[in-house]
């Protein structure tokens, strides 16, 4: 029994709401605040309707600490689950620490001029959370969450050592539109655009973006959904894990796109319209980022016509008892069953549902801590039961296929 106050009301924060207010023996007091009260009424009152839970509500900008920290201070939550945006996650870790409340997120802090995503302007917080005794925990959606746990899971149960661990992401679904992103547009496209990284023996290698000439790519055989041409990508994750995972030699991060975004992406990016500095437009200050968001289909949106799968997971290569094990573990999801249970598509829903479990672990003391942790650090064994029964249950398996070198 306790409180939670989640903050953002876009596409992930539907989601976690509507899980916690399924669990109503966990988050028995619910408040969502986030930058526009109207988003956060909408879900009100879709939780009262389906689930006949009140819920609160309230306005907040998370830029703004002493804003912050006056609604932390009225509501006492025990946690707060972060589903903003990167942007917003050291104002509100900053709010945590002055309120005394714990803190979880999804994604990794970002400065909003530099597309840069780094863990450690949040790994500075260590001291801090520690001093303060309370818990923090980065990372805790699908990728970085899940396959982090996966990579826990794998590490304590299946290996002595950890050689390499690719992670495959395949959306294979069809949202009907000739372009949109499953997640913020901002933060997405930011995401896609960066030079690739990933780890090999103890340093990280660039190779060119996905736009361009020379980017790394082959075609994978996902299970239930068939080949998709698979791209080298940088992920946060890799970070942590590279640091995490003792021993470990390689990690990557794949996912698919098609002909027709990568396309997209091209033009839009060739015309200037992914800048992220301010140009002058007859007189008025424009960021073409922001207002390509503006644009493009607000991400939540597109939950109510799309169709088809997603398979997300870990292919890990290593040795246990001195002979080499190969193991896949991975997640399927139904965009059109999220909907019918949450209104929300699969990107969203596998992404607040790890969250909403992270929560769970924390206000049932499952997981605890003082200082600030990434989800490879914590026990895996609860969390992976805890996926199946709230909605993105997994499958384990040999791997015999190929992976490129
Ligand atoms: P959305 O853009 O749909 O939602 C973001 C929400 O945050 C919006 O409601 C927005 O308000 C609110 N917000 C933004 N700025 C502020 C502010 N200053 N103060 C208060 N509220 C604010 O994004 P998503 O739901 O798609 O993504 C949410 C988070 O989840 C992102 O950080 C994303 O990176 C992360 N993510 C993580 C994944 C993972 O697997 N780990 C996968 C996908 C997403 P408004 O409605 O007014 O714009």
């Amino acid at each position: 029994m306790g409180k939670v106050l989640i903050i953002g009301a876009g596409g992930v924060g539907n989601v976690v709401v509507k899980k916690c207010a399924q669990n109503p023996d966990v988050f028995s007091d619910i408040m969502l605040a986030s930058r526009t009260l109207e988003k956060c009424d909408k879900i009100k009152n879709d939780i009262k309707s389906m689930y006949n839970i009140d819920i609160k509500t309230a306005q907040v900008d998370a830029d703004n600490v002493a804003d912050l920290v006056k609604l932390m201070n009225s509501f006492k939550p025990e946690l707060v689950i972060n589903v903003a945006l990167p942007y917003q996650d050291l104002t509100i870790m900053d709010a945590c620490l002055e309120a005394g409340v714990n803190y979880l997120d999804t994604a990794n802090y970002e400065p909003l001029d530099t597309a840069k995503f780094e863990y450690k302007w949040q790994w500075a917080y260590q001291d801090k959370f520690k001093n303060a005794g309370l818990f923090a925990v980065l990372g805790c959606g699908f990728d970085p969450g899940v396959t982090n746990v996966f990579s826990a899971y794998a590490q304590k149960h299946f290996y002595d050592e950890i050689h390499q661990i690719d992670i495959l992401d395949c959306n294979a679904g069809n949202h009907g539109h000739p372009f949109a992103t499953n997640f913020n547009p901002e933060i997405n496209i930011r995401e896609v655009t960066q030079v690739v990284r990933h780890w090999a023996d103890g340093k990280w290698v660039e190779t060119p973006p996905i736009i361009e000439e020379g980017s790394v790519h082959f075609s994978f055989n996902y299970p239930q959904i068939g080949p998709r041409e698979s791209y080298l990508l940088y992920h946060e994750e890799l970070e942590s894990l590279a640091v995490n995972i003792k021993g470990v030699k390689k990690i990557r991060f794949w996912m698919t796109f098609s002909e027709n975004y990568l396309t997209h992406l091209k033009v839009l990016r060739n015309v200037g319209m992914t800048r992220i500095d301010e140009v002058d437009y007859e007189g008025c200050k424009v960021v073409p980022m922001k207002f390509l968001k503006s644009l493009l289909p607000d991400p939540a949106s597109l939950a109510a016509n799309y169709t088809g799968l997603t398979n997300i997971g870990n292919i890990f290569d290593g040795i246990k008892d001195g002979k080499r094990v190969r193991k896949y573990i991975y997640n399927v999801c139904d965009h059109a069953a999220c909907y019918r249970e949450v209104q929300a598509q699969a990107i969203s829903y596998t992404t607040g549902v790890p969250a909403m479990i992270g929560g769970m672990m924390i206000m049932k003391g499952i997981w605890t801590g003082k200082g600030v942790y990434n989800v490879e650090q914590l026990d895996p064994d609860p969390f992976m039961d805890a996926l199946n029964k709230y909605g993105l249950p997994w499958v384990v398996e040999d791997f015999d296929g190929e992976l490129p070198a």
